[in-house]
């Protein structure tokens, strides 16, 4: 294969849900698109919107391939990494794979994207603050990450050597690198079968089934339309201003889980019966949740002169008419 920027993007993970949404919005722009997605938590199907237009092209492989994330990072002239293992439940039964997609993925983009000198969006997440009671998390707070036999700080953790290699890359090397750590993300598409808990919710209000809560619902979440978070996405990936940055991207309206419930079941017309789970019945091991997470979007709202705003009903209303 010729090594020509034949694409402006290669997004990695473009299959999945947050994915396909922001290379729906690329091709909507003109931009031409190669997405490597290996299909484990993505689909075909995601991809419905864009498999058809000649400015797009799949290459079904993994990120731990490096000859192929080389050889399609070289293609591109920005690449957006999206791949990963999410979602709670995915990541305790699948330990292994969480820290070794997470970690030697983003190895292997940002050593192919310093041989071609391209410009990288490393997806980070808010799981990164941990058990943090720092509320709203700033980008320069402290991380307060569990004990290491809980898996499910794997997952914090493998993304948080991600944003220190990226930004050792960036600060040893001059690699053009913007980390962007997004917040509770939600739309239509998204899937309720890693754990997340919006999904779960209208799926089991819709069906009539009981509404599961965890622990107490009193926990806090802030939700983020996708459209918008795929937006702040673009934004940052285009302003040179946003080079060696770490950025939240997500929304401030914090809401409780027991009253996301409550919404759910209210907006969607449901009976079903809102229903309070242990921990210990949801997880399979010891499991810690975070009581409180939002963020502070102030570097967001600089770097890109927004930050998101859809309320809660507009999504539950949107994610329930689609
Ligand atoms: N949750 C819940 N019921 C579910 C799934 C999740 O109450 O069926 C809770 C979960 O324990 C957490 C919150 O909803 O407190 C958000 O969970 P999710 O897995 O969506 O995201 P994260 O924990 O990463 O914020």
């Amino acid at each position: 294969m010729q090594n020509t920027k034949k694409y402006d993007y290669l997004v990695t993970g473009g299959a999945g849900f947050i994915g396909s949404h922001l290379c729906e919005r690329f091709l909507s722009r003109g931009r031409s698109v190669l997405v490597l997605d290996d299909l484990s938590t993505g689909s075909l199907a995601n991809l419905d919107k864009c498999s058809d237009n000649p400015s797009f092209r799949l290459v079904r492989g993994s990120v731990l391939n490096k000859s192929l994330t080389k050889e399609l990072v070289h293609q591109c002239r920005k690449v957006i990494h999206l791949a990963a293992a999410v979602g709670v439940e995915k990541i305790i039964r699948e330990p292994v794979e969480t820290i070794e997609t997470n970690v030697m993925g983003t190895e292997n983009v940002l050593k192919a994207a310093e041989s071609s000198g391209t410009h990288v969006f490393i997806t980070s997440t808010s799981e990164i603050y941990g058990k943090s009671e720092d509320v709203p998390f700033r980008e320069n707070g402290d991380i307060v990450l569990g004990a290491t036999n809980r898996s499910r700080w794997s997952y914090a953790c493998s993304k948080a050597i991600d944003e220190f290699l990226a930004l050792a890359y960036w600060k040893a090397k001059g690699l053009p690198v913007v980390i962007g750590r997004l917040f509770n993300t939600v739309g239509p598409r998204q899937s309720g079968r890693y754990g997340m808990v919006l999904p779960r919710f209208i799926e089991q209000a819709v069906s009539g089934n009981p509404i599961t809560v965890f622990g107490d619902g009193k926990q806090t979440r802030c939700f983020s339309l996708v459209y918008e978070i795929v937006d702040a996405i673009i934004s940052l990936i285009e302003n040179p201003d946003a080079v060696g940055k770490v950025v939240n991207v997500g929304s401030t309206q914090e809401i409780s889980i027991g009253d996301l419930a409550e919404r759910v079941r209210r907006i969607s017309g449901s009976d079903s019966e809102i229903v309070l789970v242990p921990y210990e019945d949801a997880y399979p091991e010891d499991f810690e949740d975070m009581h409180r997470r939002a963020p502070d979007v102030s570097l967001l709202r600089t770097l890109t002169g927004k930050t998101p705003e859809a309320d809660i009903d507009t999504i539950i209303r949107k994610i329930l008419n689609n």
